[in-house]
């Protein structure tokens, strides 16, 4: 039996963190058994799906790296097969039309409400065998009245529900359109799917769907509910906590692998690691690993954790990474050092794509202005005639590299008897713009001979506007 899972989103929004830990679950259980994973998307519900959003799903999941064997599919292609199905369990009995109005079922509701009974469907068409033609039918599932559903959860354990507890679910509405509940019945038993994962909100359609399946006579699936994730306040994770698109993650700064590695750690471990490599987390997972209970979502781990995989990557891998964020501030590469140099030396003191793209503007494009603080601190009398002199030494260097670079600053530093900070911080300012930078030397380097010598003359220009 080949395993296979299946990712199910609804179009409605972008792709939620709380999606992508299920979509995350679900490839990873294919991978690690030799399955097939398969994307389908949920589009019947036709006034809230949209365009966007699926393209949103199919870029937030080629971002992540979450590639799918089989897929996407569509289920508004297959309105066709629902048809069938859904005649299928009329002519069997095992489906019927309701003519109960929509006054009707409120008043229902109403009274049973009143009586502290849970609202429910009263059965009234069930055996009526109406054959009313001046009004829309909805087709209901005809549920076992008797007995219980067991739902063999890999997460949860066993979920026994009392069949008396669900009443006949509407399958198809009034214009013949298919709910929920039958067109996710039908697909995973036409696409063979082994394993449910799903977020554990889906719980109470378990019982139904498997019932459906029952009536279909189809192999039902083993199910895994994935438990909520919250926010710090302890509500479920929602915007005003912050991020939770997964494209947001990657405006962020963040890496794939990072929030990847956080998604995993978030609700299933593996004794106390914390770094997965994504071969090892196919290794180790496992479902019944996943926690019982809800996981809440911490900002700041993700944030080390980002920290962490900037440090350790390929930096050619963050350079690509980052050459999106570069893009995004308009910079344009080819006017400065190769990228993968700048990661070198940003990494460590960027816990973000962000940050780092931020830090490293100046390598790209000419700074507005100088950072005020910095300037009040390090463009003091005397810096004029250091940078000046550092002008004169760095001209003259023929082998530009951050030892020559380093050799000129100390030299200069010792024969005007200052200590090194003194030339090395002017410098900073003037090539920078601002008093922090990674290793002057390197810094200086990487901009380039031309570009350092034309931006001590800007700063010495600038420092004559001082006086
Ligand atoms: N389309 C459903 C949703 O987005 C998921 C269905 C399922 O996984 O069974 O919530």
């Amino acid at each position: 039996m080949t395993i296979t899972t299946r990712f199910a989103p609804s179009p409605t929004g972008y792709l939620h963190v709380g999606g992508a830990r299920t979509a995350l679950f679900s490839w990873l259980y294919a991978r690690k058994y030799g399955g097939q994973f398969i994307l389908r998307i949920e589009d019947t519900d036709l006034e809230r799906s949209t365009q966007e959003s699926v393209n949103a799903i199919l870029e937030g999941m080629a971002w992540l790296g979450l590639d799918y064997d089989l897929g996407p599919f569509y289920q508004t292609h297959h309105f066709d097969r629902y048809k069938e199905i859904i005649q299928q369990l009329i002519a069997q009995g095992d489906a019927y039309y309701c003519y109960c109005s929509k006054d009707e079922l409120e008043q229902l509701r109403t009274e049973q409400m009143a009586n502290k009974e849970k609202p429910r469907y009263n059965g009234k068409c069930r055996d009526a065998n109406i054959v009313e033609l001046d009004r829309e039918p909805v087709i209901r599932f005809k549920n076992p009245v008797d007995g219980v559903v067991t739902i063999p959860d890999l997460v949860k354990g066993d979920i026994v529900v009392a069949n008396k507890e669900l009443d006949d679910l509407i399958i198809a509405r009034g214009d013949g359109t298919p709910t929920y509940n039958l067109t996710v019945v039908v697909d995973d038993m036409d696409m063979k799917v082994t394993h449910v994962i799903r977020g554990d909100d889906h719980i109470n359609n378990t019982p139904r769907q498997m019932n459906i399946l029952n009536a279909l006579g189809a192999n039902l699936p083993k199910y895994a509910h994935l438990p909520m994730i919250l926010g710090a306040d302890g509500a479920r994770l929602s915007k005003r906590h912050g991020a939770v698109s997964v494209m947001q993650f990657r405006d962020e700064g963040y890496l794939p692998e990072a929030l990847l590695n956080y998604l995993v750690r978030l609700g299933w471990s593996h004794g106390d690691q914390e770094i997965f490599s994504l071969d090892e987390i196919v290794e180790y997972f496992e479902l019944a690993d996943v926690n019982v209970s809800a996981s809440t979502f911490n900002m700041e781990k993700l944030l080390w954790l980002n920290h962490h995989y900037i440090m350790n990557a390929e930096p050619e891998h963050v350079a690509r990474h980052l050459s999106w964020h570069m893009g995004q501030l308009g910079l344009d590469l080819a006017t400065g050092p190769a990228l993968v140099d700048v990661v070198k030396i940003q990494r460590e003191r960027s816990k973000t794509l962000v940050e780092m793209a931020a830090a490293s503007v100046y390598f790209y494009k000419e700074f507005e202005s100088y950072d005020e603080k910095a300037v009040k601190k390090n463009f003091t009398a005397g810096t004029e005639h250091v940078l000046s002199s550092l002008h004169e030494r760095l001209i003259a260097v023929t082998d530009w590299n951050a030892e020559s670079i380093h050799d000129v600053i100390v030299n200069l530093a010792e024969s005007m008897t200052l200590n090194m900070g003194k030339v090395a911080q002017p410098l900073r300012v003037a090539v920078c713009g601002c008093a922090v930078s990674p290793a002057i030397d390197i810094t200086v380097e990487l901009l380039g001979q031309e570009k350092t010598l034309a931006r001590l003359e800007r700063a010495i220009s600038y420092i004559k506007t001082l006086n």
